[in-house]
């Protein structure tokens, strides 16, 4: 039976960070958000009180079961710190030391030797490259193996923690003409010759987080950094599981990036909660609709919206932590999550006119920083065509 409830010791963990996010993020959102590209030096103590009390927000997965067998675990664990952390900031929990997306890959396909040396590591996700995006079945960057080493050329754009970070997790194809079967991810130490950030991006929303353009020019690394399989299946069923492999990861990481959209929404929310309520708007949940303003009945659809894009997540994590499939939840959880953090943030904005347009409050850019959650590990259109397609049962080729 589903089981959303966190455990005694996850409801402290979260409450803890939520104080993290108040006291040791929200004080820089203004900061750092003006002063895009400089490094956020105040996170480095946040990063090591998290490394020392429980490290909440590095999800471990073990979770003991209850009587009937129900776990939660370290995938419910994670979405409530990222809704937690980013209730203070998404822009700087993305910048926080060695919690990169490239990371969570590593832990999800890695073996026990590439967890254990690349642990301490702080990793970034490379996919994105200036001719594909959310088609990555069609990246052009290679690898070719020589000898005991990877030969990686290409150029990848648009990669979160790119400049911070000092590894990189580098999707690469071993032979285009073979497709998806063929694609593969490697990882890279930044500094490795022929490993060179190009850019760093200017930003709409997210503005702490540094955004960069990397290119790999005959970049030599060790063949044991191919995370998975070196082979290439040639039989259907051998290169739909391949790609897979690579795919899986984002069942485990696109329900935490849905999270970030619940915290950034929470956090509008409890903002415009707190500005109409110096102008004596308090919230009932107990009044009938039609007894409310046309003010309070837009709060309550929102409320409702964030509940139901909230269990979505959870449901998803959940899923995860009880080994059940979840590719279909994890894009549902994504697209209602991003949506809803759009709308949300924005209505807050309009709600609350110039309180909310002016830079004096932070609402306005809680609406710019949400945006990205609905692009960034799948956009909200891709997230919607992957649910189509396991509704359908189509595969996709026959569904694009
Ligand atoms: C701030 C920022 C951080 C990022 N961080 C990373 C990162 O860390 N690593 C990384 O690899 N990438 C990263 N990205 C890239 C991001 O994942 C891509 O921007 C995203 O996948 C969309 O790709 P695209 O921009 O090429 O748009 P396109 O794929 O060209 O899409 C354009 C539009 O068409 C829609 N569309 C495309 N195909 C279909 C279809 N079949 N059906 C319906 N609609 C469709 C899309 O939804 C979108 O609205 C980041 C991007 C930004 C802006």
């Amino acid at each position: 039976m589903i089981n959303l409830e966190l455990s005694a010791a996850h409801q402290e963990t979260y409450n803890n960070l939520r104080m993290v996010a108040e006291h040791m993020m929200r004080p820089y959102s203004r900061k750092y958000d003006k002063e895009e590209h400089s490094y956020p030096k105040e996170l480095e103590e946040v990063a090591k009180l998290l490394e020392g009390g429980g490290g909440a927000a590095k999800s471990s997965g073990k979770a003991k079961p209850d009587q009937e067998g129900v776990k939660n675990g370290g995938n419910l664990l994670s979405v409530s710190a990222y809704e937690a952390l980013c209730w203070g900031d998404v822009g700087l929990m993305l910048s926080m030391p060695g919690r990169g997306l490239g990371n969570a890959a590593i832990n999800a396909v890695g073996t026990p030797e590439q967890i254990k040396e690349f642990s301490k590591s702080y990793a970034a996700m490379c996919i994105t490259e200036p001719g594909t995006g959310s088609d990555s079945a069609n990246i052009s960057t290679t690898a070719v193996l020589d000898g005991d080493h990877w030969v990686i050329n290409g150029e990848k754009i648009y990669v979160t923690a790119g400049g911070r970070c000092d590894t990189l997790v580098v999707w690469a194809t071993l032979d285009k003409s073979k497709g998806k079967a063929a694609i593969k991810s490697f990882i890279v130490r930044k500094g490795t010759p022929g490993c060179e950030v190009t850019r760093l991006e200017h930003k709409m929303g997210i503005r702490a987080s540094d955004t960069a353009a990397i290119s790999f020019s005959d970049c030599r690394i060790p063949r044991a950094n191919l995370l998975g399989s070196e082979e290439v299946a040639t039989d259907a069923e051998g290169r739909k599981k391949a790609f897979g492999g690579v795919m899986q990861t984002f069942d485990n990481t696109r329900p935490p990036v849905a999270a970030m959209a619940i915290g950034t929404a929470r956090a509008a929310l409890d903002m415009t909660r707190e500005i109409i309520g110096h102008e004596g708007v308090e919230l009932s949940f107990n009044k009938k609709p039609a007894n409310s303003s046309a003010l309070e009945a837009e709060l309550y659809k929102m409320e409702a919206e964030w509940e139901g894009a909230k269990l979505l997540v959870q449901k998803a994590a959940w899923m995860a932590d009880n080994g059940l499939p979840n590719s279909m939840e994890a894009s549902m959880c994504k697209a209602k999550a991003g949506r809803m953090g759009n709308y949300v943030t924005l209505r807050c904005v309009e709600l609350c006119q110039s309180l909310g347009y002016s830079e004096n409050e932070l609402l306005e850019k809680f609406a710019r920083d949400s945006k990205i959650i609905d692009i960034f590990e799948g956009t909200q259109q891709i997230q919607q065509l992957i649910v189509a397609r396991r509704l359908l049962g189509k595969s996709s080729t026959q569904l694009k």
